[in-house]
């Protein structure tokens, strides 16, 4: 039971450490759920962006997708992946899609809201999502940029279930 729960708490904990280290701030989640929620949610405030946004990335499944995703674009970075796959995701090849299929699992958690709200994300790529998609820079985020829409859209989907339930 006791080594259950500290693997339980070592892949929260290096999940949320890999997100920093990879440059992303709960805050920048936060600031993609406020850009997509305050049009529709009256007197929006920013610690309730980044309290769905917390509860989110609470949520194992959500973890593993965070672990599985930076892992794969830190090998691409260090050349570390067998071919053809090391290409496919250090040239963030559009037609391979896995990237966005693994976001998918952390917006379906949600419901479809979610879906409507990663797309919409996904086309606009506003705040922190223009900087994980600049090219050139030598790193790798093709399932970053992906995984951190989507953790957006699901504590955006969770954010816009529960202000209708209040109303
Ligand atoms: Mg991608």
């Amino acid at each position: 039971m006791e080594e259950k729960k500290s693997a339980i708490d070592l892949t929260e904990e290096t999940a949320r450490r890999w997100l920093h280290e990879r440059g992303v701030e709960i805050e920048d989640i936060g600031e993609l759920v406020f850009y997509l929620q305050e049009k529709y949610v009256p007197n929006l405030k920013m610690e309730d962006c980044l309290e769905n946004v917390e509860r989110v990335l609470s949520k194992r499944e959500v973890q593993n997708a965070i672990l599985t995703g930076i892992q794969l674009d830190i090998l691409a970075e260090k050349k570390q992946l067998g071919e053809p796959l090391q290409s496919i995701i250090e040239t963030d090849e559009s037609l391979y899609g896995v990237d966005e299929i693994l976001a998918f699992s952390i917006v379906n958690i949600y419901g479809s809201i979610g879906f409507t709200n990663y797309g919409y994300i996904d086309k606009q790529k506003p705040g922190i999502l223009v900087k994980l998609n600049e090219k050139g820079t030598g790193q790798c985020h093709t399932f970053l940029d992906d995984l951190v829409g989507a953790i957006a859209a699901a504590a955006s989907s969770r954010l816009a279930h529960r202000a209708a339930n209040t109303e």
